[in-house]
């Protein structure tokens, strides 16, 4: 099956390393010139990965319909992200307020682990591609156009 995702910001690289892994064979498409732009000012440049708090309780700490991400919740956890970025070499560390940020301070050591893991699933990266127009034929998409 060919998958193409749409924006390659934390969202799109994680669709992109999911379907991967599923066997799919992917593209993601990004209108910039590199992957992860707004990633890279998260956490004034730290990246508040996530939170140490159990899984239970995120969805009480989430602002209007929190249950509508129950099942992501379960799907994905705290300790997948962080199992992924240790995967790919980057440790982390608990600060107060059960935050969680790569010991490194540098929301890039973050971006670094996501660049590895698609190139790791032969993810066909493509920059510098605005998706304008997605064709749609007999309730099928058939071509999304950059
Ligand atoms: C100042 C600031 C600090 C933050 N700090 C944190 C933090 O510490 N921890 C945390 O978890 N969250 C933080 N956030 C929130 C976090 O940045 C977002 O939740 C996250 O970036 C959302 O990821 P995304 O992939 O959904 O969207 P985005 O990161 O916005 O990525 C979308 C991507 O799609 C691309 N795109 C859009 N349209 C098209 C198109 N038509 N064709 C091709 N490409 C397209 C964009 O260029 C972009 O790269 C912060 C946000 C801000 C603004």
């Amino acid at each position: 099956m060919k998958t193409v995702v749409i924006g390659g910001g934390p969202s799109g690289m994680m669709a992109a390393i999911s379907a991967s892994s599923k066997g799919d064979n992917v593209i993601l498409l990004e209108k910039e010139n590199s992957l992860g732009k707004k990633l890279l000012i998260t956490g004034k440049g730290r990246c508040n990965i996530t939170s140490s708090l159990p899984m239970s309780e995120f969805i009480n700490n989430i602002q209007g319909n929190g249950k509508f991400l129950f099942s992501c919740f379960q799907e994905f956890t705290n300790q997948d992200i962080i199992n992924l970025l240790r995967k790919n070499g980057l440790e982390v560390k608990n600060e107060r307020g059960n935050r969680i940020f790569p010991v490194t301070d540098s929301a890039k050591s973050v971006l670094d682990c996501f660049i590895k893991e698609l190139k790791e699933k032969n993810v066909n990266v493509r920059t510098n591609c605005e998706v304008t127009e997605i064709k749609v034929e007999n309730e099928e998409v058939t071509r999304s156009i950059p």
